[in-house]
C-alpha cells in the first residue's frame, strides 16, 4: 500500500508552496487508499519554533488535509539516526573524518583554484583511524561513489543523471553525534515505510545524495516525484507580493479552504482542461503522471474567481459562520458585534450578496448596510448624490413609505415608480439618493431588497437622517 508523507520544517508559517506539497501527498494517498504521514522536521533547533509547528497543524486542518497516525517529530529520533550512521560505518559504507575546519577550508580553496565545486577530497576515506590526531571528535561521512553516475528516476522530471564526481563524501553524523538533514530524512522515510516521496524540485540534488545512503544500507529507494516550485506571475521566484504567504493569511483574506484546494490542485497538476472540481473529484482523478513538469505560476485573479465560485456554492449558514470568525479575528477592521447581532438579517441577505463577492471579506463588507449604525457614515460619492433636491425627494418618498401597508420588494418598487413618474424623474434619480441614505454608498444590492432586509423602522429612520 502507498505511504506518502508531508515533511515540513517548522521555521515559519505553513506557506502556500508547502500547502500544495501537502495537498498532492494527501490526494495521492487518498486516491490509492494509502496513508499520508506527517513528519515535522525540527532538527534545526535554532530555527524551529513551537508556534510554527502549531501553524502547520492548524493550516493543514483548515485546509481539510488530514494525516494518518501521530505526527513524527524528527528531532526525537536522533538516537535512531546515529544508530544508522554507525551501522553504515560497520558496513564499510561510511568512515570517520578528523579534518579540522582549517583543513576543510584549504580543500575548498584548492578545489576552487582548480575550477571545481568546493568539495571534500576524501582524505580520511581510506586512512586508518589510528592515524587520527588526539582529542579531535570526528564526523561520520558516507562513502559516495567516486565515478559513474547516480540516477534519480522521477515521475515528474524523468530520469535525472548526476555525475558521481559532483557528489562528495558528505557528512551524515556531526562531531557532536547529531544527524545531518540528509541522513535524518532517509532514515525516517525508511522507518516510516514511505513508498512515495512528493516534494519540491529544490530537493532534487538531495535526492541523489539520499540515494547514496539508501544504497549504503541496501534499502529500496521510494518512488520520487519532484514538483516544480510555484513562481510569481512574472516567472520569478514567488514573492510575498505575489502570494508567498502563509495559509492563515489566505484564510484571513477571506478564501474558503475548498477554493484554495481547487486552486492549488491546478498549480502543477491537471486533469484535462477542468478548472473547477470538487476535492472528491480531485482525489478520484489524482495520478502522479498528471503532475506537470513546467513551473506553475501563481495567479491571484484566478484564485479570486475560483473563490467566488465556491462562495456562490456555499450555504448562507456556513458563510455566516465564516464571516463571523473572520470578523472576530479582524475586529479592528470589521464590526463583529454588528454581524453577530443581526444573524437573521445577514442570513436572509446572503443569497443577494453571494453573487457579488469573491472573498469572505467582500461579503462582510457588502453586508455592512445591515449592521451599520445610525447615523450612517456616508462615503464621498454617496454624499455627492445627496443634493438638496435629492434630500427633499428622500423626505417626500419616506412619507409615502410610511403609509405603505405592504412592506415587500414589489410594493415598494411600485411606489417608487409612481413617485418618480409623478415628479417627472427617472427611477434612478430616486433610487440613487435612497441608496446613499440607506447604505452610505453608491453600490449595494437592489435598494428595495435592502429596505425589506433592514425593515420598515430602520428604513424610515435612516431616510429621516438624510431627508430635508
Ligand atoms: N523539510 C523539507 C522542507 O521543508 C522537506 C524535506 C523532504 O520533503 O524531504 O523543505
Amino acid at each position: 500500500p502507498v505511504v506518502t508523507r508531508f515533511a515540513p520544517s517548522p521555521t515559519g508559517y505553513l506557506h502556500i508552496g508547502g500547502a500544495r506539497t501537502a495537498l498532492f501527498n494527501w490526494a495521492f494517498a487518498r486516491h490509492t487508499g494509502g496513508k499520508m504521514l506527517l513528519r515535522i522536521e525540527d532538527t534545526d533547533r535554532e530555527r524551529s519554533t513551537e508556534g510554527a509547528v502549531k501553524a502547520i497543524f492548524e493550516g493543514l486542518k483548515w485546509l481539510g488535509l488530514d494525516w494518518d497516525g501521530e505526527p513524527f517529530m524528527q528531532f526525537s529520533r536522533a538516537a535512531r539516526h546515529a544508530e544508522i550512521a554507525n551501522e553504515l560505518l560497520s558496513r564499510g559504507q561510511a568512515y570517520y573524518c578528523y579534518c579540522s575546519p582549517e583543513e576543510l577550508a584549504e580543500m575548498r580553496e584548492t578545489a576552487r583554484a582548480n575550477g571545481l565545486p568546493p568539495r571534500y577530497n576524501g582524505y580520511w576515506r581510506d586512512r586508518d583511524p589510528s592515524e587520527a590526531p588526539a582529542g579531535v571528535a570526528p564526523v561520520i561521512r558516507i562513502k559516495a561513489p567516486q565515478s559513474g553516475e547516480i540516477r534519480v528516476e522521477d515521475h515528474v522530471q524523468g530520469e535525472v543523471v548526476f555525475k558521481a564526481e559532483n557528489l562528495d563524501d558528505f557528512i551524515i553524523l556531526r562531531s557532536d553525534g547529531t544527524p545531518t538533514y540528509m541522513l535524518a530524512v532517509v532514515v525516517d522515510d525508511h522507518d516510516m515505510g514511505v513508498t512515495h516521496i512528493i516534494r519540491g524540485d529544490d530537493h532534487l540534488t538531495n535526492a541523489a545524495r539520499q540515494i547514496v545512503i539508501y544504497n549504503g544500507m541496501g534499502w529500496s529507494v521510494p518512488e520520487m516525484s519532484h514538483i516544480p516550485l510555484i513562481h510569481g506571475p512574472d516567472g520569478a521566484k514567488l514573492s510575498k507580493r505575489h502570494g508567498a504567504l502563509g495559509v492563515e493569511a489566505y484564510r484571513q483574506l477571506g478564501y474558503l479552504p475548498e477554493a484554495l484546494r481547487n486552486y492549488l490542485a491546478r498549480l502543477g497538476w491537471s486533469h484535462g482542461d477542468e478548472e473547477l472540481f470538487s476535492t472528491a473529484q480531485m482525489v478520484e482523478w489524482f495520478t502522479l503522471e498528471a503532475l506537470n513538469k513546467g513551473a506553475a505560476r501563481f495567479d491571484f485573479v484566478k484564485l479570486e474567481n475560483i473563490n467566488g465560485h465556491y462562495i456562490r456554492q456555499a450555504t448562507p449558514e456556513r458563510l455566516y459562520e465564516v464571516m463571523l470568525e473572520t470578523a472576530t479575528e479582524l475586529n479592528r477592521v470589521f464590526d463583529m458585534d454588528g454581524l453577530a447581532a443581526n444573524h437573521d438579517t445577514v442570513l436572509a441577505a446572503l443569497p443577494e450578496l453571494q453573487p457579488r463577492a469573491k472573498t469572505v471579506l467582500e461579503l462582510i463588507d457588502l453586508a455592512q448596510f445591515i449592521y451599520a449604525v445610525r447615523p450612517l457614515a456616508i462615503d464621498a460619492s454617496a454624499a455627492d448624490q445627496l443634493t438638496p433636491d435629492a434630500r427633499a425627494n428622500v423626505g417626500a418618498f419616506a412619507d409615502i413609505l410610511k403609509g405603505l401597508n405592504d412592506w415587500s420588494v414589489e410594493a415598494i418598487d411600485a411606489a417608487a415608480r409612481a413617485f418618480a413618474e409623478a415628479r417627472g424623474l427617472k427611477l434612478g434619480k430616486v433610487a440613487q439618493p435612497l441608496r446613499a441614505a440607506l447604505t452610505g454608498r453608491t453600490v449595494s444590492p437592489g435598494i428595495f431588497e435592502v429596505m425589506v432586509l433592514i425593515g420598515r423602522d430602520e428604513t424610515l429612520a435612516r431616510l429621516g437622517d438624510q431627508a430635508s
